[in-house]
């Protein structure tokens, strides 16, 4: 038996997304900036697709920009917005340490030329809190980057509140919504943000595509220099059949928000509290109730998170750790010690991230495994110890 339990890693494609992609790859192969009829149904290709995303996050769909992923997206808002700002004297950015490489690393990079940045910790919940975030805003800000959901613990953000605070100050809100798009209902509209970035491999559409929706008015350089394409903001001739793939992605996770999310929600809340009774010395990861639905993180006391996924894997069971091994030391996940976690307990810690193809048979075969995989393990390891 396989299980893949990694969905926040990636998602597998439905089939209607693959047989689309084949399609138009096959019959649709004008240039989308083509006057001809070929160049013109591969517009309306690319236009379906964009109307689709733009449903999906309750947008207008001339505010799409469709992009090769959240990675381009996140690059996109943040160096395309600075640029754009430059002009307005304000030289700081304010994010948080729980934020993906590709906001934070884009962020660093920033800094390089000159922009001032601050990296906001989060309590041990995994939610940032708005007194925090007041407290670091100031008229000095020209842009923000929180994210919506985070990868490794699922923990929402107050989006709608911190960008109430951050147009208070006049700066410039833009949310990293990788991790939420395609689970949660998500309304531009409601959040109140200028700029959010999402991915289509993380919902069942295929990897290297994704959007940045920038909110009518809102000013962007584009990162990419080139031709005109996505109304001058993004050059570049648009990759039609992977991008017509990403609008059957967002349809068929529109259909499936509400009820699928719910029997997520139910199978992930099953696998954490038999996880919880039946394996000693084991807490979960930021707060259980602000989560997106198909996400726990969960530590094992005594234990290498990397030997109980590699024995995991060994079952068939595919899932995740926080920590990267790099160059045979491991290091704990950057977002759980931005939680201010013990570094013990940052290394310690398993992600099991659910999708709309877990089942519950999946669900009770991992929790029935696990207890007899980490007695052995942690034996192992205190033998080891004792050798030392
Ligand atoms: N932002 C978040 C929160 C993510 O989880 C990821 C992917 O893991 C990305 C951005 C990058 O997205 P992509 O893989 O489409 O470049």
């Amino acid at each position: 038996m396989r299980i893949y339990l990694d969905y926040n890693a990636t998602s597998p494609p439905a089939p209607e997304v693959v047989d689309t992609v084949n399609r138009v790859l096959g019959s649709e192969f004008g240039n989308a900036s083509s006057v001809h009829a070929f160049g013109q149904r591969a517009k309306a290709v690319l236009d379906d697709a964009r109307a689709s995303v733009a449903r999906l996050i309750d947008a207008d769909p001339s505010e799409v920009v469709l992009t090769s992923g959240g990675t381009e997206a996140d690059n996109l808002a943040l160096r395309g917005a600075a640029e754009a700002l430059e002009p307005s004297g304000r030289r700081k950015i304010v994010t948080t340490g729980i934020e993906h490489e590709a906001v934070l690393n884009t962020v660093k990079a920033l800094e390089r030329q000159g922009w001032a940045a601050r990296t906001l910790s989060v309590p041990e919940t995994g939610v940032l809190l708005p007194q925090t975030f007041r407290a670091a805003i100031d008229r000095e800000t020209a842009l923000v980057s929180v994210m919506h959901a985070n990868n490794e613990v699922g923990t929402i953000q107050p989006i709608t509140e911190l960008a109430a605070i951050a147009r208070e100050h006049g700066a410039l809100f833009h949310t990293d919504a990788v991790q939420s798009v395609g689970k949660i209902p998500v309304s531009v509209r409601e959040l109140g943000v200028d700029a959010l970035s999402l991915s289509g491999h993380k919902f069942g559409g295929p990897k290297g595509t994704g959007a940045l929706w920038v909110r009518r008015g809102v000013r962007l350089i584009s990162t990419m220099t080139g031709g005109r394409q996505e109304r001058n903001r993004r050059a570049g001739t648009e990759n039609v059949p992977l991008l017509a793939g990403l609008g059957v992605a967002a349809q068929l996770a529109q259909a499936r928000l509400g009820t699928a999310s719910a029997r997520i929600a139910l199978l992930r809340d099953r696998l954490e509290e038999k996880i919880l009774a039946t394996v000693s010395g084991t807490v979960v990861n930021g707060d259980r109730a602000a989560r997106v639905p198909n996400t726990t993180n969960i530590s094992f006391d005594g234990l290498e998170a990397e030997s109980l996924l590699i024995a995991l894997d060994l079952e068939g069971v595919a899932v995740s750790t926080g920590s990267a091994c790099s160059s045979g030391s491991l290091e704990p996940s950057h977002v759980l010690r931005a939680m201010n976690l013990p570094s013990a307990r940052a290394r310690n810690s398993l992600r099991f991230s659910l999708g709309p193809g877990t089942t519950a048979e999946e669900i009770d075969f991992v929790a029935d495994i696990l207890p007899g995989l980490v007695t052995k393990l942690r034996r192992l390891s205190r033998t080891a110890a004792a050798l030392r």
